[in-house]
């Protein structure tokens, strides 16, 4: 799956701090590569991995979860914020009868989704009725009159040799004399797109002014529904999309696509033959599919949650007023070997990545713990005013933690350039802002 390989792709950044352009362009290229392997239309698969790759760089890694997992995450929430975040409505509160109008090609579902529909619209209590405008296919205004049947739902009676303006307008008519509150226009469709098509569904739509056009797409069609998708986009006004067959081996991708080339909301996805086999959309579950990622949204989102969130705010309210002294340097020091690596926190301030990045260089916990140690043999004055630090204490601390005087300044040093870097944040008013992302 898609987090198994990103996973092999982070390994060797376990317990680093933030994402690098570089290693984020590296995990991209996996997502494109799952993208399309769901059948993401590759124009949309580019376009999408641009902008993540944006988000994603120079994020923080949380603790417990590795880089992988965390981009799967992002790479997630980027596919459900595409997806659309909600479930989508029809739209159809007007003055009775609202119109609905479905459009695809042929054999994507479309009469059997105009049935669905109308039984999920009648169970709501509505009046509906449907009308097959399908006069090429032989007998396909009898199978929506079957259907009607069974479903014990209205349809406009079938007049031989009428065409699909006239039976739209017939409909309506009838409709609007026999008080239904939805009328359903089911058309015909092509095997390609073809201007004749386009042509008379403008027309349709024209003389009815559907409150919903309804772009019916068979999900398993691929690389290929976005060509479908962008034709009939650019000559109707579609407002919104249904995926049929998702029952079938469908990863989800078109969902992606249809949204991008189309603009509009799924609104439906079609689950099977049966005429009770329809669902709203739902972003999320498809967004884990095309991923195919399990539990790895959820790991992330506990991790998240997990960072000590009292911590941040005492830490944030210090920070806020420009304080960081010694004892600030050493609570840092201890979640960052707590952590494993620099922690969510410590990444947010400036000096804390460098100062890890020196750990990284000479061998994590041994160096946190001789900081650890200069800081412990200071007194509490000291650490609460370390400009208190002159030649004369230097060299007392040193003896006392068994260290040198260099290694004495240099833990001074990394504490100035982190108060400085500190004060800087104070004056732009950001820190408390970012930490308080944090809780
Ligand atoms: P139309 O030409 O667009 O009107 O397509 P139809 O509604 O006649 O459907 C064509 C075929 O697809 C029929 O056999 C339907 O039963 C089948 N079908 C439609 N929607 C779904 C779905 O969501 N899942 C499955 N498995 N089959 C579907
Ligand atoms: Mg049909």
């Amino acid at each position: 799956s898609l987090s198994d390989r990103l996973g092999g792709v982070f390994e060797r950044l376990r317990g680093r701090g933030a994402l690098s352009e570089a290693d984020v362009r590296t995990a991209m290229r996996e997502v494109r590569v799952a993208l399309l392997e769901a059948d993401v239309a590759l124009p949309v698969a580019r376009e999408f991995v641009d902008k993540v790759t944006e988000e994603a760089v120079g994020q923080q890694v949380l603790r417990s979860v590795t880089p992988g997992q965390q981009v799967v995450k992002i790479v997630h929430d980027a596919l459900v914020d595409m997806l659309g975040a909600d479930t989508a409505e029809l739209h159809i509160d007007v003055t009775p009868p609202a119109v609905i109008m479905l459009v695809g090609l042929q054999g994507s579902g479309k009469t059997t989704t105009t049935a669905k529909l109308a039984k999920l619209l009648k169970k709501q209590g509505k009046k509906v009725m449907m009308a097959s405008l399908d006069v090429n296919r032989p007998a396909a205004q009898e199978q929506l009159a079957v259907l009607g049947t069974q479903t014990e739902v209205a349809t406009l009676p079938i007049v031989a040799g009428q065409q699909p303006v006239e039976i739209a307008r017939r409909a309506l008519q009838s409709a609007k004399l026999q008080g239904f509150d939805v009328v359903m226009l089911d058309t015909a469709g092509r095997l390609h797109v073809d201007q004749a098509l386009m042509d008379e569904m403008k027309a349709v739509a024209d003389i009815s002014r559907p409150q919903e056009i309804l772009l019916v797409v068979d999900s398993l069609t691929g690389q290929d529904a976005v060509n479908v998708a962008s034709n009939f986009s650019a000559q109707v006004p579609l407002t919104g999309v249904i995926l049929t067959r998702m029952d079938g081996d469908a990863r989800g991708g078109a969902a992606l696509s249809m949204r991008a080339v189309t603009g509009q909301p799924i609104k439906f996805a079609g689950m099977g033959e049966k005429l009770d086999q329809i669902e709203p959309f739902h972003p999320k579950r498809v967004a884990g599919r095309i991923l195919g990622m399990g539990d790895v949204v959820s790991l992330v989102e506990k991790a998240a949650a997990a960072i000590d969130q009292e911590d941040a705010e005492r830490m944030a309210n210090r920070l806020a007023k420009g304080q960081f002294d010694m004892n600030d340097l050493r609570a840092q020091l201890a979640q960052m070997r707590k952590m494993g690596g620099i922690g969510a926190l410590a990444g947010m301030i400036p000096g804390m990545k460098k100062a890890q990045a020196a750990v990284d260089q000479v061998g994590g916990d041994k160096v946190l713990l001789r900081m650890d140690a200069i800081i412990s043999s200071m007194t509490p004055k000291e650490r609460a005013k370390p400009e208190l630090l002159n030649a004369k204490r230097k060299i007392r601390i040193a003896k006392g933690s068994g260290l040198t005087v260099q290694d004495v300044n240099k833990l001074i040093k990394m504490h100035q350039e982190m108060q400085t870097a500190m004060k800087r944040l104070k004056k732009m008013g950001g820190l408390k802002g970012m930490l308080g992302m944090l809780a």
